[in-house]
């Protein structure tokens, strides 16, 4: 502990702690120089390579396959030709092998929380306490599901499509690929899997667990690679394309499948507003506010990036939370005491710098986290924008960075008027005391999810998903099983 500061008539707090560093060791993880393309249970190798990094300190970490279009078509046939037995294996079955996975997962989380952290920049304390037992827990989930779809949906004779595209982002790399993997396998699909071209390694590092879990096969394919790669995935002879990422890519790919038959779900972007009223329970919803935004680093799509305060309560709500994010910790992912670690890459980072330039000629006030970033890798401090009007970029565009934008309101109307002002509806946040507002609120917010007096809460049974431009099909729950199945209601009961 360090000074401490004398506050008039209230008890004298310290004014900054310092901690000793808690790095988590690295040693768990076991990289190899040079990963392959993991297609029909085999390592093959790639023409081309690419280097992936830390972001943390811009080291290199490993050499990784650039799947080609004929790399594709090759995953593609091997997730046709294991389509075949793995569609007619007993739902029990199936489950059984599902549960090895989440146990495995589980067994071995310290080495994937440290790998993810190590890829993807996330602080060590959140892929340990969140993406790995999160990621588990869809496995175990769904395995549940597998051997019960006809009572899933009673008379409409449930049946596999076959076979799964699924393109996922470089945010919440491993827990993506469980939201993508879990349900198709549990419907009796068959998966080709592209991980972002920043965070590959949790993805290949999950091929071991297949094989340890005995999966056959061709079950799942894992390939490699940028933006090419996804979108020969896209072009490919899959049945179906699950995508999470941006909005742009989301839209182009839904105008280059249209009409193929293909089907399709898009988790695309978001703008969610926070919304907190005069009467909530200040210091939990302070809590709230950085969970909102802060969390890994603000690379969520569900993030509560623009914090919706009622005018009367304004002052003491930016004043405490500014207190609060002047105790964020900000630096290596892998410390344990880390709140904030790096930005994913350097394109996110110059994405975010744009942006925050913009909202400061636009003429809002801005305030950041009085820390020292790292020199090496790439870094950027916890910001909240203050004096905000609605139409202004940062308050309209997806910054997928640690920058909250605060707007005012007057009367419950209003809120909803502002939150729902964005193309996007993804989620949203209510902080009130009465219940009976958060469901008057929650009738006519326009987004997918909407948390009350929490955020960034997520569970395996509960759907999640977007309205207007963050999407459309659901994941998680028994909604996001529908998407991986086909009905013959028609051949029953008329
Ligand atoms: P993208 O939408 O480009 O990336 C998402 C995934 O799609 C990645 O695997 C990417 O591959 C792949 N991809 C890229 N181009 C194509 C294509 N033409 N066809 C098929 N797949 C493709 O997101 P970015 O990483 O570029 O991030 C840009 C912005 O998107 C962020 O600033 C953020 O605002 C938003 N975003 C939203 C996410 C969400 O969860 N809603 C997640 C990620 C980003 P590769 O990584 O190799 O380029």
């Amino acid at each position: 502990m360090t000074e401490v500061e004398k506050r008039q008539d209230r008890s004298p707090v310290p004014t900054g702690w310092t901690y000793a560093p808690a790095p988590e060791s690295t040693d768990v993880v076991k990289l190899r120089e040079r990963y392959g393309l993991y297609i029909g249970g085999e390592w093959l190798t790639a023409k081309e390579h690419f280097t992936t990094i830390s972001p943390r300190d811009e080291s290199p970490l490993a050499e990784v396959g650039q799947a080609s279009v004929a790399d594709v078509e090759s995953a593609v046939a091997a997730a046709r030709e294991a389509f075949e037995s793995w569609s007619t294996l007993a739902g029990s079955e199936r489950a059984k092998y599902m549960f090895r996975i989440a146990r495995i997962l589980a067994e071995r989380s310290r080495e994937f929380a440290v790998l993810e952290s190590l890829n993807g920049g996330k602080p060590i304390k959140e892929s340990r306490d969140v993406d790995l037992p999160l990621a588990a827990a869809h496995f175990f989930y769904y395995a549940g599901w597998a051997d019960k779809l006809e009572y899933a949906f009673p008379n409409r004779r449930p049946r596999p499509l076959g076979v799964a595209g699924q393109i996922i982002p470089w945010n919440f790399p491993l827990l993506m690929l469980s939201w993508k993997i879990a349900p198709a396998l549990a419907a009796g699909n068959t998966v080709v899997l592209k991980p972002a071209e920043t965070t590959p390694l949790t993805a290949l590092l999950f091929c071991d667990v297949l094989r340890q879990a005995e999966l056959p096969a061709g079950v799942v394919n894992i390939v490699t690679g940028d933006g090419r790669t996804g979108a020969a995935l896209v072009d490919s002879g899959v049945d179906k394309i699950a995508f999470t990422g941006s909005t742009e890519v989301g839209k182009a790919i839904q105008r280059h499948i249209a009409g193929t038959g293909k089907r399709l779900t898009l988790e695309l972007g978001g703008k969610a507003a926070n919304i907190v009223f005069d009467d909530c329970a200040i210091d939990q919803t302070i809590e709230g506010i950085v969970n909102g935004i802060y969390f890994n680093q603000g690379h969520v799509c569900c993030a509560g990036s623009r914090l919706l305060v009622q005018e009367s309560i304004y002052e003491p709500v930016v004043d405490k939370l500014k207190r609060r994010m002047a105790t964020l910790r900000v630096g290596d992912p892998l410390d344990k005491n880390t709140d904030v670690g790096a930005i994913n890459s350097k394109v996110q980072l110059e994405r975010i710098e744009e942006l925050v330039e913009a909202g400061k000629n636009e003429g809002a006030e801005l305030f950041q986290t009085p820390c020292q970033l790292p020199e090496k890798g790439y870094w950027f401090a916890p910001t909240v924008f203050t004096n905000v009007a609605q139409s202004y970029r940062i308050a309209q565009e997806e910054i997928f960075g640690p920058v909250l934008s605060v707007l005012t309101f007057r009367t419950p109307e209003e809120a909803v008027e502002k939150a729902n002002n964005t193309p996007y509806g993804l989620s949203a946040g209510v902080w009130t005391e009465k219940g009976s507002r958060i469901l008057w609120m929650a009738e006519r917010l326009r987004a997918g999810v909407i948390w009350a007096n929490t955020f960034n809460r997520f569970d395996p049974a509960s759907p999640f998903g977007g309205y207007k431009e963050s999407g459309f099909g659901r994941e998680g729950g028994l909604h996001g099983l529908e998407p991986y199945l086909a009905f013959d209601t028609e051949t029953f009961g008329g």
